[in-house]
């Protein structure tokens, strides 16, 4: 019965991963993962998660089900991280949050609810997107479009060329924004762009879908949660799909968010009635340990004060890597100004680097990025920033 099942592509990160692991030269680095190491090259454990943990462990609880849409102080907690606890969404009751396995979790309850109650509605995303972003609406059965976004030619954001794309499509199209710290490019519109892009949303009727993996690793909690707060403000229909996996460092605990903002309570009772079903009918409800630890850590002020700090240090850390790589690249004589790497946000930079620079680096020097140029820039460290700088720059010079 299984015969016709084909063989399924290689995940291209992954496969990149496994090539490298492979490799025995020990100079080796891999530019192309998607999550943070520290100066050492290492995955943390952060010790407000430490904290949390040790404070949960001193009082054992038992593991029964959590309620199908997760734990009340949770989602209480991770929705007044996007708004601002005193928002009027939240007050008014126009806010609706539950716990989902991750960001990649809430992408999927939020896709599978709107198909279900916006089934005319197509998606787009920007070209380039996190590729999930595409794999996850079409599965869910929409068509999938993309709009304008990284302009090669100046490293940085197509603005007019998303706004336009924007005014042209029909209401109810569901768009999807990256909040901050744009995967794959690092290219985030401005303030000011982004108050253009909302007006645009709201006169065509689309539906914003805000994706927030990376909230405090842009340029601060507060400041990467205006884009969220600035579509909130709006008074319309929005969903958010957000993240601890970067933040506290919990990839394999999968804790994220979903949230939708609707235009009254009312609705919004409807809209949680209608979320618990689609989660019911996925996984039944979220697990415990992840959303203990960050609620434990939210709602203890001295925990999320150590949070904010080893989180500022993160960000603090891949932004000092960003301006010693193009110190370092100006330094070895690189014509190619590489200064976009600084106003580039987050884990990654869209470096420039076209496929055959990057299959150099990785056959000549051992140093993996992905083929569209994206390099992982929390991946590099003192260690290896040197040998990093001194190989591109070869590449760009001979
Ligand atoms: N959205 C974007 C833009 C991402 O980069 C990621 C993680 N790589 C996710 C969502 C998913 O996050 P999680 O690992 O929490 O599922």
């Amino acid at each position: 019965l299984f015969a016709p099942v084909e063989l399924a592509p290689r995940d291209p990160i992954l496969g990149l991963t496994e090539q490298f692991n492979a490799d025995t030269r020990t100079q080796k680095v891999n530019l192309g993962v998607g999550v943070y190491g520290d100066e050492n090259g290492r995955l943390p454990l952060l010790q407000a998660v430490q904290q949390a943990e040790a404070r949960l462990l001193a009082t054992p609880r038992p593991r029964g089900y959590q309620p199908i849409d997760g734990a009340p102080a949770y989602n209480k907690a991770a929705q007044a991280l996007l708004l601002g606890s005193d928002h009027a969404a939240i007050t008014e009751g126009r806010a609706v949050t539950v716990q989902t396995l991750g960001g990649t979790g809430a992408l999927k309850i939020g896709a599978d609810f709107l198909r279900q109650w916006l089934p005319q509605a197509d998606v787009v995303i920007s070209n380039p997107s996190w590729e999930n972003h595409r794999a996850i609406f079409e599965r869910a059965g929409f068509n999938v479009g993309t709009y304008p976004y990284y302009d090669a030619d100046s490293h940085g954001l197509d603005f007019e060329g998303m706004v336009k794309h924007l005014e042209s499509l029909p209401a109810g199209t569901i768009v999807v924004l990256h909040a901050c710290c744009h995967n794959p490019t690092g290219v985030d519109p401005t303030p000011e762009q982004w108050q253009r892009i909302a007006a645009v949303v709201q006169s065509r009727g689309l539906l914003p879908f805000i994706d927030m993996a990376y909230q405090g690793f842009g340029d601060g909690l507060q400041e990467d949660a205006a884009t969220v707060r600035l579509f909130a403000g709006l008074g319309i229909n929005v969903v958010i799909s957000s993240s601890f996996s970067k933040s506290f460092s919990l990839y394999g605990e999968r804790v994220g968010a979903l949230t939708l903002l609707t235009t009254s309570a009312d609705e919004s009772a409807r809209v949680l009635s209608q979320l618990k079903r689609t989660i019911r009918t996925n996984y039944s409800n979220p697990p415990t340990h992840g959303s203990a630890i960050v609620s434990t850590v939210l709602n203890t002020p001295e925990l999320a004060q150590l949070w904010e700090q080893e989180l500022a240090q993160m960000r603090n850390r891949i932004r000092d890597m960003r301006g010693q790589l193009v110190s370092k690249l100006a330094a070895l004589g690189v014509q190619q100004d590489f200064s976009f790497i600084l106003s580039q946000r987050g884990m990654f930079s869209y470096s420039g680097l076209s496929p055959e620079q990057v299959a150099r680096l990785c056959n000549e020097f051992g140093i993996y990025a992905v083929g569209t140029g994206r390099i992982c820039v929390s991946a590099l460290n003192p260690n290896n920033l040197d040998y990093v700088a001194q190989s591109v720059a070869q590449v760009y010079k001979t």
